[in-house]
């Protein structure tokens, strides 16, 4: 193995050092706590552990963190009305609504009814506009933790060809609008890209947001590249007992590991840094509503 292992978790504890120490100074200096409500709508187990994750390190931050859980079958108008209360309150900063939502429930509506400025996700439609005209905006979690990562093991991305492998709302298109934004040369791959090895071989950069487990392998790295592994798969493992199941990417981590010059693993690489990166937005989002400058290393 010849790649340096880019440490999601360590870093990820920086980030939320920072955040803390945020945190601190906001209510030092201005006597405001940071409020992040999360809403969950059923009992996905998978969403259910998610919402729990992020309440804890909204609460070891130092936030406040407020839990709101709708039965599975509650009204649209529900969930609509409680996000008009969540707009009104000036106790609460950042907005966010676990996905999936139960197929009754128009999921593009009821995000386009958080206040863009608690749009902690960044999934908004005015967020995305701005992220892609290059404004200032609040940017998907996940992609700003691949850039805060990418930026410090390079520096200037500036001239870099970047594959970007996926083009999800969530992921693969802001991934791809921040590495723009980076004068990279980017290339969004999809499920219909022709010759997809090939188009990655081209790449300074990877990122793979598909959700197949181990589908790009070393032979489709760049030697020297970096890649970032978004993807996170559950998938059986006998070696570990019957039953038994382990994480992995979308990479092979092993034969990629022999290319590249720098690898995110699976789990540790991307997933900390996405609540990292929630618990950063939430920050930037109480300080620009109340017209305070932008917290400095905790945006794109
Ligand atoms: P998605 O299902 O919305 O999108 C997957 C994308 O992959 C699509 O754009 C599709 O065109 C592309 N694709 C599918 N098959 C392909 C193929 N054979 N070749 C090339 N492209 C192909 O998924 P998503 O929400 O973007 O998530 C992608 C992965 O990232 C999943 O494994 C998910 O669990 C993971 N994820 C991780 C984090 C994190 O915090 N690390 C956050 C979000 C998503």
């Amino acid at each position: 193995m010849s790649a340096k292992i880019i440490d999601g978790k360590a870093f990820a504890a920086t980030v939320r050092e920072k955040v803390a120490g945020h945190v601190a100074r906001l209510k030092e200096e201005h006597g405001l706590t940071p409020g992040l409500a999360v809403v969950l709508v059923g009992e996905d187990p998978a969403s259910q552990v998610y919402v729990r994750s992020k309440g804890k390190a909204t609460k070891e931050a130092g936030m406040l963190g407020v839990e709101y859980r709708l039965d599975v079958d509650a009204p649209q108008g529900e969930l609509l009305r409680l996000i008009d209360d969540l707009n009104a309150n000036p106790a609460i900063h950042g907005i966010l609504v676990q996905l999936p939502l139960p197929s009754h429930i128009d999921a593009d509506l009821v995000i386009n009814a958080i206040d863009p400025a608690k749009d902690v996700d960044g999934f908004h439609i005015s967020n995305v506009g701005l992220l892609g005209t290059g404004q200032k905006s609040m940017v998907p979690c996940t992609p700003l933790g691949c850039l805060m990562m990418l930026r410090d093991h390079h520096g200037s991305l500036s001239g870099m060809d970047a594959v970007v492998i996926g083009r999800s709302n969530i992921v693969g298109k802001p991934m791809a609008q921040l590495l723009l934004g980076e004068s990279c040369t980017v290339t969004i791959a999809h499920s219909r890209t022709k010759d997809l090895p090939e188009v990655v071989r081209r790449a300074d950069i990877v990122v793979a947001a598909v959700g197949r487990p181990g589908m790009v392998t070393g032979d489709w790295i760049k030697p020297g590249a970096t890649v970032m592994d978004v993807g996170i798969n559950r998938i059986d493992a006998p070696e570990k007992g019957e039953g038994k199941t382990r994480l992995v990417g979308d990479c092979d981590f092993d034969s990629c590991a022999e290319v590249a010059g720098a690898i995110t693993p699976v789990p540790g690489g991307v997933g900390p840094m996405t609540i990292a990166c929630l618990l950063a937005n939430t920050v930037t989002a109480c300080r620009r509503i109340n017209g305070l400058a932008e917290p400095e290393g905790l945006t794109a």
